[in-house]
């Protein structure tokens, strides 16, 4: 590399009337100019190449970015719609719970009623501490719900909603005792004499002193006369079994029935009797027909209500006409 050391005269000739100019560059100039412009362009090459990389990157980061943007938008969307169906469904729940509350507060006071009539003690009634019939300004009107926050809507719907189940907690075995009052209660009117006991309304002669057909003088007239045709039925007043079917005189055809409780009646002058001693009998039964037996001046039917061996008048036993069966 002797020649690097060495300089080396360039010789520039402008024209041909001007002087010959010279130039002295040492060699190592020469070799230093190529190789840098070599360098630069190398340089120039990475440096496009690692921009160009970069710019699609940047490309791909930023679609990436909308992509994700959207997906978060689309996202969005989606829980807001959640959110507005959640509080809808809250809304419509808070508005059953309203109702059903309502309902149950109906109730309530439908088994207070039937407690009454079942004749149970208002001390044995036990009424829920819980919510009350005036509770969350109840009303005859539809009114559109309250716009208030749902979070408060829903734990307020969640209270009436606790606050019904305790009600229906309590009310189960009141209801069952209710019941139990109503089935006894109906078991007695079963075995209590209420209806009349044959379908004429004709009271010919009623219990009492009253002056006797046959003999004219004042006696005690045991029963109800019910004046009717021969043939028509005769009915049981109560459910009860039969302790007596005979034919004998001044009675003629008659029946005793005992209805338990020590209550009994008995059917007089009858043209037949239809059931025998040992029968049991429901309510409005068929026991026998309507007659002139015995001592009698025509057909009629003679009612007896007897209570603990005493006859009374059966007049406040006739309280209801017959169900049809
Ligand atoms: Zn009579």
């Amino acid at each position: 590399m002797k020649w690097m050391s060495k300089r080396f005269t360039f010789v520039v000739i402008p024209d041909a009337n001007q002087s010959v100019q010279r130039y002295s560059v040492p060699g190592l100039i020469i070799v230093l100019i190529p190789a840098l412009i070599i360098l630069l362009a190398i340089c120039a090459a990475l440096f496009i190449t690692l921009f160009s990389g970069k710019a699609s990157t940047l490309k791909d980061v930023k679609h990436q970015l909308s992509l994700s943007e959207s997906g978060y938008e689309e996202q969005l969307k989606e829980r807001e719609d959640l959110i507005a169906a959640l509080e809808a469904d809250v809304t419509a729940l808070s508005a059953q719970a309203k109702h059903v509350e309502s309902r149950m507060s109906e109730i309530t006071e439908l088994e207070l009623q039937l407690k009454e009539i079942a004749g149970i003690q208002e001390s044995e009634v036990r009424i829920s501490s819980g919510v009350t019939i005036e509770e969350g300004g109840q009303g005859g009107e539809e009114l559109p719900l309250p716009v208030q926050a749902n979070d408060s809507l829903a734990a307020e719907t969640l209270q009436e909603l606790s606050a019904m189940s305790s009600q229906m907690d309590e009310l189960k075995p009141s209801l069952e005792a209710t019941k139990e009052a109503l089935l006894k209660h109906q078991r007695i009117l079963d075995i209590t004499p209420t209806i009349w006991p044959a379908d004429s309304r004709k009271i010919t002669s009623t219990f009492g002193v009253r002056r006797d057909p046959f003999t004219r003088r004042a006696a005690v007239h045991s029963g109800l006369d019910l004046g009717g045709d021969r043939g028509d039925p005769i009915y049981a007043a109560a459910d009860g079994v039969v302790t007596l079917s005979e034919r004998t005189y001044p009675y003629g055809n008659n029946i005793i029935i005992n209805h338990g409780r020590s209550i009994e009646t008995r059917y007089l002058h009858l043209n037949k009797r239809l059931v025998e001693v040992g029968a049991t009998v429901k309510k409005g039964d068929l026991i026998g027909e309507l007659g002139n037996t015995g001592r009698s001046t025509g057909p009629h039917l003679h009612y007896e209500v007897i209570v603990g061996g005493e006859h009374v008048d059966p007049m406040p036993y006739l309280k209801e006409d017959r169900e049809e069966k």
